[in-house]
């Protein structure tokens, strides 16, 4: 019944909470996917039974480990790193690393718990896993980036493989970072295992439009979001908050759509030029010079630059897609796009919008297009990544981003008709959760109490 529902969905979250204590991000996550699975367990009771909820609450493993290294002064510094493990009944252990001054147990928890989901939805042999350490590669020398994510290997490698667990990118890691890691990895075990990292450079075991994919997947998401309503991103101005690897891919393909993107920012400030970001600056300052976006505003007189990020979303605009980090928009923010008439919101980011965001959101009419579902083609080009690596070949970028496509396509259609067969019609947040979870749970059960 709905009430015995109600109540397992509150008493696993009660124990969620007092397990995982000031873990605020971790709750939120938690507390998402949970609200949305209560008519799932209304109508298949056995899910109850079979105490899904209690085992993919709690990961499988989380290791934490010191990460002594050298600065360039020859000062000691000591970092703290992480992997979580969190559910592998669809693959090997699958998702990023960070490295963010952000970044704790309680972040690390939030984006691997989200990415057993995502994972799922992708309908890619994957489980859920996450990673990263709370160093900053803000200002560090390559010399001590390299010493740093040597050094993260050197205790990282003995839980990870092509098999068992594949880390890729996020925040703060890049070609750059990959680079460096599989160098240390392939070193330590002697032999070239190819899959296991994702987001490698294209000459040594990378995928085309594996770079291109996060930011190409959530405009293709959005895409279909938009034919459903009869719109298109056709002479639609657009925002797009971050500068990163998400946020340039996501400009790119908007624009080739003919959306005009007015803005983007970085963790100081953003930028806004009504006739249109120049996406050649962005990726020369971003890419290669790992410069700050206000720099932007030398070559361009027609834009203006802001301290702070979030005034990013008093810009109008008819598409917003957060492609920075979680919890980038507030309830206030959220009224503030709603007001500015915004028509759709999709998330390129880990949950960029807070709970209460989405609320305002849902209850306008927005066309809300939720992470795990909008932001999953990085983590699908990943798994094709893996699967050139096993079989030793590399296909086209045409053959991989249409794949991208399809997997983004379906990914939609199966998180609409989740939404409509459980009674919450063109909730995509209720449907990409449901979908995502049934593909994992199935797989739980049948592979019994582990
Ligand atoms: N960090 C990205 C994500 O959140 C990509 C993970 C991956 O490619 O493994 O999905």
């Amino acid at each position: 019944s709905l009430q015995a529902a109600k109540d397992y969905v509150h008493k696993v979250y009660e124990t969620v909470k007092q397990r995982n204590a000031h873990e605020s991000e971790f709750h939120q996550a938690v507390k998402e996917i949970f609200d949305s699975l209560v008519p799932v367990f209304a109508k298949h009771p056995a899910y109850i039974e079979h105490g899904i909820l209690e085992r993919l609450s709690e990961p499988e493993r989380l290791i934490s480990f010191r990460v002594p290294w050298v600065d360039d002064q020859g000062n000691v510094q000591v970092n703290r790193g992480f992997r979580v493990q969190f559910n592998s009944n669809l693959g090997p252990y699958k998702g990023g690393l960070r490295f963010h001054p952000s970044v704790n147990a309680s972040i690390i928890k939030f984006l691997g718990f989200e990415q057993i989901f995502k994972n799922s939805l992708t309908g890619q042999p994957i489980g859920g896993g996450k990673g990263g350490s709370d160093f900053d590669p803000k200002g560090k020398s390559d010399a001590e980036v390299m010493r740093f994510t040597q050094s993260f290997m050197t205790e990282l490698c003995k839980y990870i493989g092509p098999d068992e667990d594949v880390p890729a990118g996020d925040i703060g890691v890049g070609a750059r970072e990959i680079g460096f890691m599989f160098g240390q990895y392939k070193r330590i075990r002697g032999g070239f295992e190819a899959g296991v990292l994702t987001g490698k450079g294209l000459g040594y075991g990378g995928s085309l439009a594996r770079k291109e994919a996060t930011g190409y997947g959530t405009v293709y998401f959005v895409q279909e979001m938009l034919k459903d309503a009869g719109l298109s991103f056709d002479g639609s101005t657009v925002v797009v908050s971050g500068s990163g690897n998400v946020s340039i891919y996501a400009i790119e393909k908007a624009a080739q759509l003919g959306a005009t993107i007015v803005a983007c920012s970085d963790s100081n400030g953003y930028i806004y030029d009504p006739a249109g970001i120049n996406l050649d600056t962005v990726k020369r300052l971003k890419e290669e010079q790992r410069a700050r976006i206000s720099e932007y505003v030398k070559e361009h007189p027609t834009a203006t630059y802001h301290e702070g990020c979030a005034g990013i979303w008093t810009i109008p605009c008819d598409i917003a897609l957060p492609c920075a980090t979680q919890n980038e928009i507030d309830e206030d923010a959220a009224h503030l796009l709603v007001e500015n008439g915004v028509k759709a919101v999709a998330e390129g980011a880990n949950m960029p919008s807070s709970l209460e965001a989405i609320e305002v959101f849902l209850n306008n009419g927005v066309l809300f297009g939720p992470a795990k579902a909008a932001n999953a083609g990085g983590v699908a080009v990943s798994a094709l990544e893996m699967a050139q690596n096993s079989m030793r070949l590399s296909w086209s970028f045409e053959e991989v981003d249409a794949k991208l496509h399809e997997i983004m396509t379906n990914i939609y259609r199966n998180s609409v008709q989740a939404a409509e067969e459980y009674g919450h019609p063109g909730n995509l947040v209720v449907g990409a959760n449901i979908a995502g979870f049934i593909r994992v749970a199935d797989a739980a059960i049948a592979q019994g109490v582990i």
